[in-house]
């Protein structure tokens, strides 16, 4: 998603821009293993690069799938406290929201919460209407393509496997031939780190622990318990929003995701959250649901910054949840990496793309 869409804006204004993609298809990594939510901004710490990056890339990525035929929908969301003792963390979570430029939010009481979502149980909630739903494979895909027409070359199974630096060039050797480059980006993803470590950069002390989300699905017959997006309070650790309810393009229901840390970035199933810890979990907000009703689906991995042993409690953008780290390489100034890029990267991807283009602009200046 993310080199997809820099690639897209990078190709505007220079002709020699090459995508390296070491899978033999766009987007398998975390960019189709998500939620699909075009997120609104409201978690992330005023001032931080997810802040900034997701309020403009959910306007940016509304507009970009609007006049690119890309499925999504502006569904709005509710974030649900179940009970009075959450209401203060509730409206802190709204003034964050505010102060980080969401628009429209406001806080509405149980009878508005059922006329939304009449099977969800709540006291309070934030309604947030700027957030909505994407299919990422398309978007991927859309970004992909504007990126190609403009002259951009996309190689798939092109695994880098070596990183030279000489003063002006990169030399980049990857399984489908090598490139000398001006000006090297690492967007790896989960693997950002590793690419780093090929450069032999300091950068590659960021390292990344993967943190898997399982998901589950509700059975077609109760898909329509949930209308739109349903989330309760983010969790206090920082690894994440919470197990959410979404009501996706396709009318399923989708239930996750979970965050556990795992061993390795490819573990995509070992150990899943059964279907009772699903339900257990999710009883809080919707009443009534049992294991029966639901399946497992798919799973997806976290770039996470944050090592088990540092997660934070209390507040609900603790040092638990750091920043997307963007910049250039201070050993390697013709390099930026881009580490860390968990949630909301779908939605800052376009924005993220904006901040690359300009990073790029100073070393080719
Ligand atoms: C469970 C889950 C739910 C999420 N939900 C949302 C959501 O609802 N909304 C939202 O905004 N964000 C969400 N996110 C975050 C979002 O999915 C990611 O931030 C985004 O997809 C990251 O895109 P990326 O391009 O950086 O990473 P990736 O999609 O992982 O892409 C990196 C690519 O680099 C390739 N690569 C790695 N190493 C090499 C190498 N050596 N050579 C060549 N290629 C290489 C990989 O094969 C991969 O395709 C979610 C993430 C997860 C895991």
């Amino acid at each position: 998603m993310v080199g997809c869409a820099i690639a897209r804006a990078l190709s505007e204004k220079w002709e020699d821009v090459f995508l390296l993609e070491a899978l033999p298809k766009l987007g398998l990594g975390a960019s189709s293993r998500n939620s699909g939510v075009i997120h609104s901004g409201l978690y992330y710490r005023p001032g931080s690069l997810k802040a900034r990056h997701c309020v403009r890339g959910n306007h940016l990525t509304y507009e970009f799938c609007a006049s690119h035929g890309v499925p999504h929908r502006k569904t709005g969301k509710l974030v649900v406290a179940s009970s009075a003792a959450d209401s203060e963390e509730l409206s802190a979570l709204a003034e964050n929201g505010r102060a980080n430029g969401v628009p429209d939010l406001r806080i509405v009481d149980r009878a508005a919460i059922r006329a939304r979502e009449p099977r969800i149980e709540g006291w309070q909630a934030i309604d947030v209407p700027s957030t909505g739903i994407v299919s990422s494979e398309e978007l991927v895909r859309a970004y992909a393509r504007v990126a190609t027409d403009r002259g951009a070359n996309i190689v798939t199974n092109a695994n880098v496997e070596k990183l030279e630096r000489s003063p002006d060039r990169i030399r980049v050797t990857s399984a489908a031939g090598e490139i000398e480059a001006r000006c090297l980006i690492n967007s790896a993803g989960l693997y950002s780190d590793e690419v780093a470590g090929l450069l032999g950069s300091k950068m590659a002390e960021h390292k990344i622990y993967p943190v898997r989300g399982d998901y589950c699905e509700l059975s077609r017959a109760k898909a329509d318990w949930i209308r739109g997006l349903v989330y309760p309070m983010p969790r206090s650790d920082g690894l994440g929003l919470g197990v959410h309810f979404t009501r996706t393009l396709w009318g399923n229901t989708l239930l996750g995701p979970t965050a556990r840390y795992v061993g390795d970035k490819n573990d995509y199933e070992r150990n899943r959250v059964s279907v009772e810890e699903f339900a257990e979990g999710a009883r809080l907000l919707l009443p009534g649901i049992e294991a029966a009703d639901l399946a497992p689906a798919h799973s997806g991995i976290r770039a996470k910054l944050t090592p088990p042993s540092q997660l934070s409690s209390g507040h609900f953008h603790g040092t638990g949840m750091p920043d997307f780290i963007i910049q250039r390489d201070p050993e390697v100034p013709n390099v930026v990496h881009l580490i860390g890029i968990e949630s909301p990267g779908l939605t800052s991807a376009p924005a993220i793309a904006e901040h690359v283009r300009e990073l790029v602009a100073e070393i080719l200046a």
